[in-house]
C-alpha cells in the first residue's frame, strides 16, 4: 500500500447544517486508521442544541424543497454524479484511511453508491405511478408525496456505499435528508456534503450530524423526523426499529448477516475457489454479503483446496484490508481461538499476518478457514464479521438446507452446483433475501432492491430499487370528477 498518504494535520469531521460547518458541542473523539492504528482525525459528538438546530432547518428547507419539480430535482442529482466521480480520488482515499479498506475495494463500492444515484435521477422518466378511469367520468390517481425531514443512520463498513442507498433517492422524492455517519468513519461524509453543495442542492436540505448512540436516540425521538432508515449490526437495527415505531414513525433498519454458501461436489472448481474465497475475504469480511458458513454436502475436498489457496494467497493491503479496530481484531482472534477449543480444524491461520511495510501497529486478520465446525457452535451461529470461512460438512443437501433454514438472519445465500434444475430447488428452499446461483456475493444490481429477511431487517420493504420508493414517500389517491354523468352508476 504505497500509495496511502497519510494526513500530516489531523482532518476534521464536522457537522452540516443549514449549508454551514460547525463543530458539535459534546466530547472530542479521536479516529484511528485501522491501516496503522495512528491518529487521522476527530470529531465531536453532537449535544441536544446541535440536533434540534439540523432538524429545525430541515424541516424549514422541506417547504421549498418539497415544491421543487421532480424533474428540477433530478438535475441537481446529475450535477451530483458528476462532482463525486470528478473527485472520487480523494473521497476514495479517505474511506480507504478512516475504514481500512483496499483502494480498489474502496472504489468498487463507491461505484455501487453511484448506480444507486444514477437509479434516483432516472425517477423523473418512470412512470411508476397510475391513471385510470374507474368509472363514466371518474379517474383515480396516485400522487407520491415526500414525508418531510428523514434520517439516515448508517455502519462503518461502507462510508459512502451505505450512505448512498438512502441519500440520493430519499431527496429526489423531495425529502429533506439529516445523515449520522458511523463515528468509526464520519470523515467521508465531508466530501458528499461538498459534492451537494456545488451540486446545487438548497441549504438544509442534505445534513450531517456527527455522533453516536445519543445522538440516534436523539434524532429518533425529534417530533419533526418523519422516518428512520438504519443499517448496522442486528441488536442496533432491532433497538431502533423498536424506538422509532413505538413513536408511530416508519422505520427500515437493516441488521446484520451470518450468510450460508451450500457447496455441491459437481460445482465448477474455479468459479465456486474464487466465488467462495472472495466472498470471504472481500472488505476483510466486514460486509453483510460475505460468505460466513460454507456448507460442504459430500466430498468437496478439491473446491474446498482451491478456496484455501486462492485465500492463502491474499495479500494484507493489496488484496485485503484491514480490521475496523484493534477490539475487533482481537475479539476474531479469541473468536478462532474459542472454535479450535469446541472442536473445528484450523485448514488456514491467518492470526499472525504479515502486515504491509510501515503498517505494523494496524489491525490486520488474514484469511482463516475453519474446518469441521460444529452446527451449533459460535462459528456457526453468531456473526464474526472478519475474514473467517466456518466449513460444516454434511451428507445431504437437505442437511444443508435445514442448517442454513435454522439461522436467526436471512441476509444472503448462495449455491455452487453445475446442476440447474437443482440449483433453482435449492434457491427455493433458501431462506435469505438475496440468494445466488454460483455467485459468491449476490448484491443486487440497480434498479433490483437490497434487502433481507429474518433478523437482517426490521421493517417492510427494501432500502434500495424500486421497493424504497414507497418508504420514501406517501402515496396520495386522488379520484377526480368534473361533470356530472346523464347515466348515473354508484360512482358518478
Ligand atoms: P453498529 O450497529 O454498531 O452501528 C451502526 C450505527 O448505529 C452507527 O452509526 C452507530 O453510531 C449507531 N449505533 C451504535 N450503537 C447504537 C445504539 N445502541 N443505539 C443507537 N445507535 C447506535 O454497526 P457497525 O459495527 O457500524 O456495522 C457493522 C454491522 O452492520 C454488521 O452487523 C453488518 O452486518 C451490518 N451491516 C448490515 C448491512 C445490511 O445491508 N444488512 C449493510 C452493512 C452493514
Amino acid at each position: 500500500m504505497d500509495h496511502v498518504i497519510f494526513p500530516k494535520v489531523p482532518m476534521l469531521a464536522q457537522n452540516f447544517c443549514a449549508g454551514e460547518w460547525s463543530t458539535g458541542g459534546g466530547e472530542r473523539r479521536e479516529i484511528l486508521s485501522p491501516l496503522n492504528g495512528q491518529v487521522i482525525g476527530h470529531y465531536h459528538e453532537s449535544n441536544p442544541s446541535d440536533i434540534l438546530h439540523g432538524v429545525e432547518q430541515a424541516e424549514r428547507a422541506f417547504q421549498g424543497w418539497r415544491q421543487t419539480p421532480l424533474k428540477d430535482r433530478c438535475q441537481i442529482m446529475f450535477r451530483l454524479r458528476d462532482i463525486l466521480l470528478r473527485d472520487r480520488d480523494k473521497m476514495i482515499a479517505t474511506i480507504s484511511l478512516e475504514n481500512g479498506k483496499t483502494q480498489s475495494e474502496a472504489l468498487g463500492s463507491f461505484m455501487k453508491g453511484i448506480e444507486v444515484l444514477e437509479y434516483a435521477l432516472s425517477l423523473q422518466n418512470i412512470d411508476d405511478l397510475a391513471r385510470l378511469q374507474v368509472s363514466r367520468g371518474v379517474y383515480c390517481e396516485y400522487r407520491r408525496e415526500p414525508l418531510g425531514v428523514v434520517a439516515g443512520i448508517t455502519p462503518f463498513n461502507f462510508p459512502a456505499m451505505v450512505p448512498m442507498w438512502t441519500i440520493p433517492i430519499a431527496l429526489t422524492l423531495g425529502n429533506c435528508y439529516l445523515w449520522k455517519p458511523s463515528e468509526k468513519t464520519p470523515l467521508t461524509a465531508k466530501f458528499i456534503a461538498q459534492a451537494a453543495v456545488e451540486a446545487g442542492l438548497p441549504a438544509g436540505v442534505f445534513s450531517i450530524i456527527q455522533g453516536g448512540r445519543e445522538t440516534v436516540e436523539a434524532i429518533i425521538d425529534h417530533p419533526l423526523v418523519a422516518a428512520i432508515a438504519f443499517v448496522g449490526s442486528s441488536r442496533v437495527a432491532k433497538a431502533v426499529y423498536q424506538r422509532g415505531t413505538n413513536l408511530g414513525k416508519r422505520v427500515l433498519a437493516l441488521g446484520g448477516a451470518k450468510n450460508h454458501i451450500l457447496l455441491l461436489p459437481d460445482a465448477d472448481g474455479i468459479l465456486a475457489g474464487i466465488g467462495i474465497a472472495d466472498s470471504f475475504t472481500g472488505c476483510a469480511g466486514q460486509r453483510c454479503m460475505a460468505a460466513s458458513v460454507l456448507l460442504a454436502v459430500g466430498n468437496c475436498a478439491p473446491i474446498i483446496e482451491k478456496i484455501k489457496e486462492r485465500a492463502a494467497a491474499m495479500v494484507l493491503g493489496e488484496s485485503m484490508g484491514a480490521i475496523i479496530s484493534s477490539e475487533q481484531r482481537d475479539f476474531l482472534n479469541a473468536a478462532i481461538a474459542r472454535a479450535e477449543a469446541a472442536g473445528a480444524k484450523i485448514l488456514l491461520d491467518g492470526r499472525r499476518p504479515q502486515a504491509p511495510q510501515g503498517m505494523q501497529g494496524g489491525y490486520w486478520l488474514a484469511p482463516t478457514i475453519l474446518d469441521h465446525v460444529p452446527a451449533a457452535g459460535e462459528a456457526a451461529q453468531v456473526e464474526l464479521f472478519g475474514p473467517i470461512l466456518s466449513i460444516i460438512r454434511c451428507q445431504t443437501i437437505s442437511q444443508a438446507i435445514a442448517i442454513e433454514n435454522s439461522s436467526a438472519y436471512g441476509n444472503a445465500a448462495a449455491v455452487f452446483t453445475s446442476n440447474g434444475a437443482l440449483a433453482d430447488k435449492v434457491v427455493a428452499a433458501l431462506q435469505a433475501g438475496m440468494v445466488g446461483i454460483n455467485i459468491g456475493v449476490p448484491v443486487p444490481r440497480e434498479p433490483f432492491s437490497f434487502g433481507g429477511i429474518n433478523a437482517s431487517k426490521f421493517g417492510h420493504g427494501d432500502i434500495t430499487g424500486g421497493a424504497s420508493l414507497d418508504f420514501w414517500s406517501n402515496l396520495k389517491k386522488v379520484t377526480t370528477k368534473w361533470e356530472q354523468q346523464k347515466d348515473h352508476n354508484w360512482m358518478s
